[in-house]
């Protein structure tokens, strides 16, 4: 069964950009905008873990956690605006198991939220594997016609978004979504330069591509040439 995440976040853009995000990740993704919707849809629905915005209208966030928390151990990670000790008090303080600084960026909230979810579902290492290629979780390493090569933090992450997504085109946008912050903005040749980097670890000695161009629209990875 899917795990079910729980979001309760008023401002509408960011809500869309977590149910797209969660969703495409394979999550279970209930939203409320407000306090009460939330609870009332936690106690429907148990979720397994639930984002909660701070700054909510009405009833804020940390009512709502302390709500939650009388009837449920489920991990919460709180969204805040600001970053002060205070505020990181007084959210852990009501029972939340984390929290994270708006703005940020969609991989490190999936961090967070796959380290919450640890405690409760244990995961071991994998290895994606597509075609001849590789991507160890674990060690975070790719490998490809026996030779092993390593990777920077953002060359992974954009590796595993594929490794996850095989034969799946990615656009611009989603990949930016992904693995750069949703305020990054499209005009940035990043992505490119970031595939560039993949192709070259993963093509050489000649190897034949991988991760092919779908032009105006994105990336794709897969077997035949584009
Ligand atoms: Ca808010």
């Amino acid at each position: 069964m899917a795990t079910r995440i729980l979001v309760i976040e008023d401002e509408e853009r960011i809500r869309q950009f977590l149910q797209r995000g969660l969703s495409f990740e394979g999550y279970r993704v209930d939203v409320a905008s407000d306090g009460q919707t939330g609870l009332d849809l936690a106690y429907e629905n148990p979720p397994d873990l639930v984002l909660l915005d701070l700054m909510l209208p009405e009833m804020d966030g940390l009512e709502v956690c302390r709500q939650i928390r009388q009837v449920s151990d489920v991990p919460i990670l709180m969204l805040t605006a600001k970053e002060t000790i205070e505020d990181r008090v007084v959210g852990l303080d009501a029972g939340a198991d984390d929290y994270l600084v708006k703005p940020f960026a969609f991989d490190e909230l999936m961090a967070r939220v796959r380290a919450l979810l640890r405690r409760t579902q244990p995961v071991q290492p994998q290895v994606y594997r597509f075609a001849d290629l590789e991507l160890d979780t674990g060690t975070r390493q790719g490998r490809r016609g026996g030779r092993t090569f390593d990777l920077t933090a953002k060359e992974y992450e954009l590796l595993e978004l594929f490794m996850q997504h095989p034969r799946q085109v990615l656009t611009r946008d989603l990949i930016f979504d992904r693995v750069w912050n949703y305020d990054f903005g499209g005009e940035s040749n990043i992505i490119e330069v970031y595939v560039r980097y993949l192709r070259q670890k993963t093509e050489e000695d000649d190897l034949p591509r991988l991760i092919h161009t779908v032009r105006g629209i994105g990336y794709v990875l897969r077997e035949e040439s584009s």
